[in-house]
């Protein structure tokens, strides 16, 4: 008779269990006693929790606990190195000190304060991502309401790969799903590094931080909350300038930089004194991923975005759209040749200038966003987007194309390339 592996973990404080789910099937978890959380979310003792094959994950115990996994399990083992989550746990308390001094100077004052804004960052699979995710858990668990802004344009873990976007955060993360994607602010960049248009991902940085300093001035709590921010894995050359344009778009007062000893030094020499830079370990436990599995990485990134998780399944529309309904754009002109510039004439950035694209076989299957702009303009650069769609036909005879949608009808008739490409996979609706 069939089975299923039964294993189970005693945790000492300070350990974490590090697991893997095989290739082929679910795995369920369970904590029969004691404590312990996922990247910062609480387990409720005695409840099953369902995890996908391949799913990786760590549960940490500050106070020693017992797990139990049902199925087969690529790896599992307990590793006692504590001292990352005692320095990360360490950082939230110095974030919820300066949000409680904050809170009470804004007593004082009657004006609410802004509360801290850190930025991670470090070099790619330091645990970056997951740490921004424990920081955030921490302080919905204090009961702050804070900010996740994801400056990372190849792995966003708020839209689509090729945007940077913000959103508050009011619950911890689901072990699975991570954090609810609560009507995000997101801004289009339309490529999966920054260096494929350093002026514009700055451009986007400016942006983003300039519209969320007006939001939260509507929100005292999330203005109070502060700001978790994410980075991505870049840090060398324009990688490194991002870094420095990121911490003064958004004013941030903590760097914390993971693993990255030289970062680190040459941070501290370069940020204003006021910016607090820190050095934290990175986890023995994170995972390395090479480019292939970044890149699938990304397109169940893009899939999740129009079909949601199997425990919040989404149903998108296939729309036919005539030419005339819409209008294709993107952002970065072809440079003019040296010779067509007459002497002294300004250059216009050509790699920030919003410009008409004919539909053609090409666009198919790229990512395209609604732009909030109502004109063909420069808005477009920097306005955010309702949201995204992919072309999945396009007929020239007609002069039609069909597109991927979330929803049964475009919010906008003004569509935004994106180098990002998705095959859709599922059947037309
Ligand atoms: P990137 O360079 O892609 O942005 P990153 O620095 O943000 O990477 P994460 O995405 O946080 O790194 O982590 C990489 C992977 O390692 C994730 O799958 C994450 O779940 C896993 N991971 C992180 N910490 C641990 C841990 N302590 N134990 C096991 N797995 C972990
Ligand atoms: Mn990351």
């Amino acid at each position: 008779m069939f089975t299923e592996r039964v294993q189970r973990f005693d945790l000492n404080s300070g350990c974490e269990l590090r697991f893997v789910a095989n290739n082929f099937s679910d795995i369920s978890l369970e904590l029969l006693n004691g404590y312990a959380e996922i990247f910062g979310t609480e387990l409720i003792p005695n409840q099953k929790y369902v995890f996908p094959a391949k799913f990786r994950a760590a549960v940490f115990s500050w106070t020693g606990g017992t797990i139990e996994i049902k199925g087969d399990t690529e790896s599992a083992y307990i590793s006692s190195e504590s001292t990352a989550m005692v320095v990360y746990l360490n950082i939230h308390a110095t974030l919820e000190k300066l949000r409680k001094d904050r809170e009470a100077s804004g007593k004082d004052t009657g004006v609410t304060q802004r509360g801290p804004r850190i930025l991670l960052v470090g070099p790619t699979d330091v645990g970056k991502t997951t740490v921004s995710r424990i920081l955030c858990n921490y302080a919905v668990r204090k009961g702050g309401t804070p900010i996740l802004v994801d400056l990372d344009v190849g792995q966003n873990n708020i839209s689509v790969p090729g945007s940077i976007g913000a959103m508050l955060v009011q619950k911890t993360a689901d072990f699975v799903d991570g954090f609810e994607r609560n009507m995000p602010l997101v801004l289009n960049f339309g490529h999966t590094s920054p260096g494929e248009n350093l002026p514009l991902y700055e451009a986007l940085l400016k942006a983003l931080a300039t519209t969320m300093n007006a939001e939260i001035e509507e929100n005292p709590a999330a203005k109070l909350g502060g700001m978790i921010i994410n980075t991505c894995g870049w840090v060398d050359g324009g990688g490194y300038t991002c870094i420095l344009k990121s911490a003064a778009a958004f004013e941030v007062d903590v760097v914390v930089v993971i693993d990255h000893e030289r970062l680190y030094n040459v941070l501290r020499r370069d940020l204003p004194d006021f910016v607090t830079v820190t050095h934290v370990p990175k986890s023995g436990g994170v995972e390395q991923r090479p480019r292939h599995i970044r890149k699938i990485a990304r397109r169940e990134n893009v899939h999740r975005y129009f079909y949601g998780t199997s425990s919040n399944q989404l149903y998108p529309f296939t729309l036919d759209l005539s030419f005339d309904a819409v209008v294709l754009c993107k952002i970065g002109a072809e440079p003019l040749p040296d010779s067509c510039l007459s002497f002294g004439m300004e250059v216009e950035d050509h790699r920030t200038k919003v410009v008409a694209l004919e539909p053609s076989l090409e666009v198919k299957n790229h990512l395209f966003a609604f732009s909030r702009s109502s004109n063909v303009d420069a808005n477009v650069l920097t306005f955010s987007v309702w949201g995204f769609c992919v072309v999945t036909e396009i007929d020239m005879e007609k002069r039609s194309l069909t597109i991927l949608c979330p929803q049964n009808s475009i919010p906008s008739n003004i569509l935004v390339y994106s180098v990002v490409t998705h095959l859709d996979d599922q059947l037309r609706r």
